[in-house]
């Protein structure tokens, strides 16, 4: 992902442009790096869908609790290298790695840039994500829509439909990380070949709606405790305790209508019993920045009439 360019002016009185980029490998771990002058004023699409990436002279330094990378000036970032290891990272985002949920390195706002999470991927309605997701190649497509929660899917087929599965958390070889694979109903994983710690994740079916569309999508995890305000913990005790499933899709119709959420949307191509289809799933979910949200949206007005957007210009 990218956040949109950023010009400061720093101690010394120098005019400064940067541009926060976060990258990710195959050990499903991302950092933010930071570009700086040339490099961060490149237009947006230079940034846009761009995997592999290259980064050659990368300072890591600790800040708030985090991790994260300058790009020196005598640095090198190259789009789209043909190194072995390059190819490796591209296969793995290819094969599933653009779906994994991914261990940040980085505190958000980093570098201190205007702080405030930016939403990653371009802004787009339901619909244009659904126009995109209809001709998309073998890329894959991520999109920053701002919609409400309609409904979420607690049957299929007449039965109730499972909301979150027992995820294996013993640490992986190599990383330490968990393993987070689902495990069969014994609580055996069968990637690390024993029943080991467990610990629920959601996954469920949402309809999401905006002013002109609507759109089922899977959710992830975080995005689903997110836009449930609830952790997959304590919807697994409600379900189980007193009230019983009764009690936890009350809670959820609760939720139908609420606040308006900025979504991170990612659109692929999956092949499933040797068909090929558009796969479009949601990945985060935050509150809307209402602020930033306004400026948009009358950023658009001007466009539309034709005006000179000074005051949203000035706003920003
Ligand atoms: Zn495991």
């Amino acid at each position: 992902g990218f956040r949109p360019p950023f010009a400061f002016t720093s101690k010394d009185g120098k005019e400064l442009v940067k541009r926060e980029i976060i990258v990710a490998d195959d050990t499903a771990t991302s950092m933010t790096v930071t570009l700086w002058g040339e490099r961060a004023k490149q237009d947006d699409s230079v940034f846009e869908k761009r995997v592999p990436v290259c980064l050659k002279g990368v300072l890591v330094k600790e800040w708030n609790g985090g991790r994260s990378g300058s790009l020196q000036e005598t640095g090198d970032l190259v789009f789209d290298s043909k190194l072995p290891e390059a190819q490796r990272v591209q296969q793995w985002w290819s094969q599933g790695g653009a779906n994994q949920s991914l261990v940040a390195l980085s505190q958000d706002g980093a570098g201190g840039a205007g702080g405030g999470r930016a939403p990653s991927g371009k802004a787009a309605t339901l619909e244009e994500v659904r126009q995109h997701a209809e001709m998309l190649g073998t890329s894959v497509e991520t999109f920053s829509c701002v919609c409400r929660l309609a409904l979420v899917q607690t049957k299929k087929q007449g039965e109730a439909q499972p909301l979150s599965y027992m995820a294996c958390q013993e640490p992986k070889e190599g990383n330490g990380r968990p393993c987070n694979r689902r495990l069969d109903e014994s609580g055996f994983c069968a990637s690390c070949n024993r029943a080991g710690k467990a610990a629920p994740r959601l996954n469920i079916r949402c309809r999401f709606v905006d002013f002109g569309d609507s759109a089922w999508l899977t959710t992830f995890h975080e995005a689903a405790q997110s836009v449930l305000e609830l952790s997959a913990d304590e919807a697994k005790c409600i379900e189980q305790g007193e009230g019983g499933r009764e009690a936890l899709e009350g809670i959820l119709r609760a939720k139908y209508f609420g606040q308006p959420l900025q979504l991170g949307v990612r659109a692929k191509l999956d092949t499933y019993n040797g068909d090929t289809r558009p796969n479009v799933t949601c990945f985060d979910a935050r509150p809307v920045q209402r602020g930033v949200h306004g400026r948009a949206l009358l950023r658009d007005i001007h466009s539309m009439l034709g005006t000179t957007p000074a005051a949203a210009m000035a706003a920003q």
